[in-house]
């Protein structure tokens, strides 16, 4: 229904918070494209030799308490069922999860004594060496889009099959696409709304070692929105209205931070698909609720905290990140 007005609520932190909203023609659905993979992780706190993993399946487990997510992605034949469990029973449209001859994307990775650095062990392209996401016809007219790290003409390819303008495009990359292909990640940044790295993939990207003077060189190459994940510090929100922070939760025992990022933009774009809304207000509660699920990820290897993880759980996590950070002068 194109230009109508809906005024809503948006029950949060135990209070209501009022959006109000003008809707175009679009339905809001939240679109994600990354690797769906099996990983093996070592920690200090333990190992898993084969999970399942990926950034778009942590993201979108987390987006799905959130809203509706539809996920595009590929996977070998080696995925069973079982492993597709994962996305069932929850708000996740799979139709574009395409299934091709071969293994599944695997990655391992070891975690240093604090959980503060991390070595790549093995990276196995497998099926995701030939991937070219198609979205399904349904999936085209996404009104949130989030590219998960993937090579940037990949990405660019994801956002030409999108019809009309996304409300919202966000985009995560790694050091990987920043050194090796430049010039398609500067014409991909073009595109997109909010950019969503870590704190030395900004730096690399910027040149700049201030994450402020990073945000304004950022600024120029097209997203309006930097958000810097910045692991056991938290996360940093910059656009032109000023800076906005919040804290990782504190965790006595985190076991496995794999995921730790994807599940933070899922739990954030998630949310603003689900309110419809980005004023300043909703982007400082999809970094709240970015954060909540980060943290969540981290108590437990792989996705398995996710999946076990229920709304209730979500809310009071959210609320206590108030009671963390509200003072008074
Ligand atoms: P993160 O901890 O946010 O870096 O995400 C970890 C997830 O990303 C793991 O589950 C891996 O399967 C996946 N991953 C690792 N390397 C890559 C890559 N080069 N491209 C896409 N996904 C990757």
């Amino acid at each position: 229904m194109a230009g109508v007005l809906w005024v809503f609520a948006v029950a949060d932190f135990g209070r209501l918070c009022f959006e109000t909203l003008v809707f175009g023609e679009m339905p809001l659905s939240l679109l994600v494209v990354g690797s769906v993979a099996f990983d093996a992780i070592e920690s200090p706190y333990g190992k898993v030799d084969r999970i399942i993993g990926g950034a778009a399946t942590y993201f979108a487990v987390a987006a799905s308490f959130f809203t509706h997510v539809n996920l595009v992605g590929i996977v070998g034949d080696d995925f069973s069922e079982e492993d597709e469990a994962i996305f069932r029973g929850r708000k996740i449209d799979t139709l574009g999860l395409e299934r091709a001859a071969g293994k599944c994307f695997f990655w391992a990775g070891k975690y240093s004594q604090h959980l503060n650095e991390r070595e790549t062990l093995v990276t196995e392209l497998n099926v995701f060496a030939d991937f070219n996401p198609k979205l399904p016809k349904k999936f085209r007219k996404s009104s949130h889009v989030f590219l998960a790290n993937i090579a940037p003409g990949l990405q660019t390819g994801v956002l030409k099959q999108v019809t009309g303008r996304p409300k919202l495009v966000a985009l995560d990359t790694m050091n990987y696409w920043i050194e090796r292909t430049p010039a398609d990640l500067r014409e991909t940044l073009k595109q997109v709304d909010i950019l969503m790295i870590n704190d030395s993939e900004t730096r690399q990207l910027s040149n700049e070692h201030n994450l402020l003077l990073a945000a304004r060189h950022i600024f120029k190459l097209g997203p309006q929105t930097l958000i810097v994940k910045r692991g056991e510090y938290g996360a940093m929100m910059v656009d032109k209205r000023g800076v906005f922070c919040v804290p990782a939760f504190p965790l006595e025992e985190p076991h496995d931070p794999t995921g730790a990022g994807d599940s933070f933009a899922g739990g954030f774009m998630g949310y603003l698909a689900g309110c419809g809304s980005s004023s300043d207000a909703a982007l400082r509660r999809a970094m709240v609720y970015g954060s909540v699920l980060g943290s969540f990820a981290v108590e437990e290897f792989g996705p398995e905290r996710l999946r076990k993880l229920k709304r209730s759980e979500i809310n009071a996590r959210a609320r206590h990140f108030l009671k963390l950070t509200q003072f008074k002068l």
